[in-house]
Order: structure tokens, then sequence, then C-alpha cells
């Protein structure tokens, strides 16, 4: 098959979420499977000096945005003979300090910038000699798309257009802006409305996409049930429930081929399912580098994640000041709400022997974290996929999760089935349950045997891109069958 695929983020060029995971590895494992391949997605500042092979297309980009005309270029990035990424190079939108903010405040022209970039995609889609089949675009940033298609196709000649998947990775992200600026799609009144881009008389970018696109995916089977509910549907709730034939949920995948514990160049010790050993030397270096007591005794518990409401930074807060009478150490690592990571930093200051907090984005003490905890906390309010479990899995590290989204999809509980049981969860948004769950994980760190016993389940669960990528497949081939 024929793949276009568009994101706002790419892995590994690109990052600020488990987004550019996913695309990235859905890229490289539908290649792998032997489909042509393409991805569209902003070159933003720094890559072009990381990635030297970037080549310049000859490819001339002038679209209507508004009352104006906008130019821009395409680069690529030949990864293997059939997969390609297209780079829209435009300088003035993507060569700035973040992706879509700066000291924590939206760029004021992001609808601008990702509205071209959803017609950079359109155009490639249409244009590319090799003429995808399908185009499978990721979130708000690129919502737009299937509506450009589906227009160019009734009223601008585009005889045989590609058949168009969105996938949501996140609802509670919808690039909503005031009405003037759906201006700038170029697109007439007459899609402006309630059953299509219009959300309480703003203009809604995602929505275009839930509306116009032929199937829409997201990232775990039980978010997608979640997101036809009041509580979890954003005030889409009801666009999806109408839309329900069209929803499909697909768990995520894990590229192995990075997210390693033997042969990984972040970490110092090998270890695997056969030998735990090297776990803990990745311990004892992990609690060195922060600057901890260095103990391999004390449970080390672990967190690395956007400090975003989503993931439950109040409660673990909480639970955590209860917890750390206890003898047990927490490392944390992430950027977000300056008020989340005052918190963190504050918790930090009151235990300066017990907890270390990093501010910041750092992929490879994300890898040191993983392997070097024995517990990682994951109490999001909310959580499409959520992949750090699923690394926390491979690396032994057991999750302590909420049961939501795709972190029920992921783990296995002991109530659930005591042989396979592979981490701990929790029910109740709550200090107190999130604290239980603690003092659980506290009582299997001390029964070395029952311990050994969940990370060997947690170590051989299999969340290959290979069964995801098929997943995917399975999807394109109804989409073509359309
Ligand atoms: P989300 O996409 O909601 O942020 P996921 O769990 O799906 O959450 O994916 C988060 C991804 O981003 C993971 O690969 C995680 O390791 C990475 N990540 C998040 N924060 C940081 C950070 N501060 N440093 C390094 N990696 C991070």
């Amino acid at each position: 098959m024929k793949i276009l695929l568009a994101s706002s983020e790419l892995h590994p060029y690109s990052k600020t979420g488990g987004l550019a995971d996913m695309v990235g590895a859905l890229a490289k494992f539908l290649a792998k499977a032997g489909h042509r391949v393409g991805v569209v997605t902003p070159l933003y500042q720094g890559i072009e000096e990381k990635f030297p092979d970037i080549k310049w297309f000859d490819w001339s980009i002038n679209l209507p945005m508004g009352s104006k005309w906008v130019q821009g270029e395409i680069w690529t990035h030949e990864v293997s003979e059939n997969l390609t990424i297209y780079f829209v190079r435009k300088p003035e939108y993507y060569f700035r300090n973040g992706l879509y903010e700066e000291r924590h405040i939206s760029f004021p022209d992001n609808s601008e910038r990702f509205i071209f970039l959803s017609k950079c995609a359109v155009n490639l889609a249409r244009h590319l000699a090799w003429k995808p089949e399908i185009v499978h675009v990721h979130d708000w940033q690129v919502g737009l798309v299937p509506l450009l298609i589906q227009h160019q196709h009734d009223e601008d000649g585009w005889v045989d257009p590609p058949r168009t998947c969105l996938t949501i990775h996140n609802l509670a992200y919808q690039g909503v802006f005031p009405k003037t600026h759906y201006e700038l799609t170029n697109l007439p009144q007459k899609y402006f409305h309630p059953a299509g881009t219009e959300f309480f008389g703003m203009f809604n970018c995602l929505k275009a996409g839930l509306e116009f696109s032929d199937l829409i995916t997201t990232v775990s089977p039980r978010y997608a049930r979640e997101i036809t509910t009041e509580v979890f549907g954003c005030a889409l709730d009801g666009v999806l429930r109408r839309r329900q034939n069209a929803l499909i949920g697909l768990l995520n995948g894990v590229d192995y081929e990075e997210w390693k514990t033997v042969g990984n160049p972040h970490l110092k010790h090998p270890y695997s399912i056969d030998d735990f050993s090297g776990k803990e030397l990745n311990k004892v270096e992990l609690q060195k580098e922060l600057g901890l007591p260095v103990n391999p005794d004390i449970p080390l518990f672990g967190n690395i994640s956007r400090l975003a409401d989503q993931k439950g930074v109040d409660i673990q807060l909480g639970a955590l000041e209860e917890m750390l009478a206890t003898d047990m150490q927490f490392v944390q690592l992430g950027s977000g709400s300056p008020e989340f990571e005052r918190g963190y930093r504050r918790l930090a200051e009151r235990h300066p022997d017990k907890v270390s907090v990093t501010i910041g984005f750092d992929q490879g003490l994300s890898h040191r974290i993983e392997a070097g905890c024995d517990f990682f906390l994951m109490p999001s309010r909310f959580e499409p996929c959520g992949l750090n479990q699923m690394y926390s899995l491979r690396y032994g590290t057991l999750p302590i999760v909420r049961i939501t989204g795709g972190l029920d999809d992921s783990v296995i509980d002991v109530s659930e089935d005591p042989d396979k049981a592979n981490g701990i969860k929790f029910q109740e948004y709550s200090v107190r349950a999130l604290a239980k769950a603690i003092r659980k994980a506290l009582v299997l760190y001390a029964d070395h045997e029952l311990l050994d016993h969940y990370r060997h389940n947690a170590m051989s669960a299999d969340f290959s891109w290979e069964r995801s990528a098929d997943a995917y497949e399975k999807v394109y081939k109804r989409l073509i069958g359309m």
C-alpha cells in the first residue's frame, strides 16, 4: 500500500510527547513491512544541523492563506528505499524555541502555522508521483486535511483522491481558534457549521478531522470507548457517538529497537529477563547521577512526564508527601506547568535525601530512569495510550497506574490475573488511593520472589510495533475497500 502520514512531531527529528514516538515507529514499521511510506512534518529549528542528509526537494509551494499567498519549501530525508520524510521548510513558522509555545505561552499564529502544514500535506498527497492511496493524519495540527481533500475532490477536479484516516492521540488538544481564523483555510463558509468545523462559535481543527475523515482511530481500545462519553469526550462526545462505527481503538506499540535493556547506548549495565543483576547496577548509577543516597535496597520510584493536569500531578504530589515518611526514594523528570514545576521543586527541597527532580527534557535520562527504578508512577486522570508504562514493563520496572485508557489496556493487576500480574492498578482519582497503591508496592518490594515474578511477567509482555503496524494495515485495507 502507499501511505502518506502527516504529523506535527516525529521521532527522531522532533518530539514533545508520545505523538512523535508513535508516528516515527508507525512509519518505520509500515516501511519495514514493505509499504511505500511518506511522512509530512515541519522542519523545526535545528533538524537540518542534526541530519545533514536532508536535501532540498524540487517542489514549489505557494499556497493561499486567507488573503495572502505563502511560500515554503519541501525538503526530504530518504530514510530507506520506501520511507521518505517530507519536511515543510518555512523558517518564519517553524524556526522557534519550541514546537507550539515558548515560556508556557502558545504561539499566537499556531492556527496559521498548522493550517499551512495541512495544506502542504494535501498538496503533496495530490501531486506526489507515487500517488498515496491513504492519507493518515495525527491530531489537531493536521485535522483539516480530510476536509481539504474532500473539498478538492468535490469542487476542484481531484478525481481519485486518497482515503483518509485521523488518529486522535489526545482529545483534550483540539486546536480551537476564533472563527475569524477559519478564513485561513480558504474554504467556503458552508463547512463552518455545527456538523462541520464550528465548535460553539469557534473554529475547531480536530473536529474538522472527526467530521470528514473516512475512519477515525485512537490509541487504545478503552480510550476509544471513553471518548464517546460525556466525562472523557471533551465536548466532542456527541460527534464521536455519531461516528462510532468509524471509530477504532488500537493500542500503540513500543519500538523495541530503541527501548531495550541490552545494547542500549543510554544504559551502562545491560540486563535481561534471565538476569536482573544489571538492573540493580543501573539503579545505583542513577542514584549517583541524581545525587541520592546510594543504596540498592531502598525502593526507588520514578516518573517521567509532561507536567500537565492530565498526568495526575496533584495526587502524585499529595501521595508522595505522605509516603516519603517511609524508606523510599523518588525521581522525577519532566517539564510543563510552572505551578507543577514549583510543586516538585518544593518536594525535592523538603526531602533532599529522598527526592530528585529534574525539570527539562532529556531522552538519555528517561532511559536511565526507566531502567534504574523499581516502580514507575502513572496516576493519570486520563491517558489515551501512555507509552511510559509500556517502556517500564520492558525495563522490568513495575508500573503503578490508574485504571483509565491505555493504562488499563496494557497493565495487569494481581486482581485480574495473579499469574500474569505485572503492575499495580488503582481506580479512584485520589491521594488516598495512590498512597495505598504505593504501600502495596512497598509490600511487594519486600517479597523478593514475588517481585521477581512480577518483573519476569513485565519483561515478557509484548507490545511490539509489528503487531500494532499489522492492526493499522487492516484499517488501511478497510479504507481502500470503502
Ligand atoms: P504524552 O504523549 O501524553 O506526553 P506518553 O506517555 O504517551 O505521554 O508519551 C510521552 C513520551 O515523551 C515518552 O516517550 C516519554 O518518555 C517522553 N517524555 C515526556 N517527558 C519527557 C522528558 N521530560 N524528558 C524525556 N522524555 C520525556
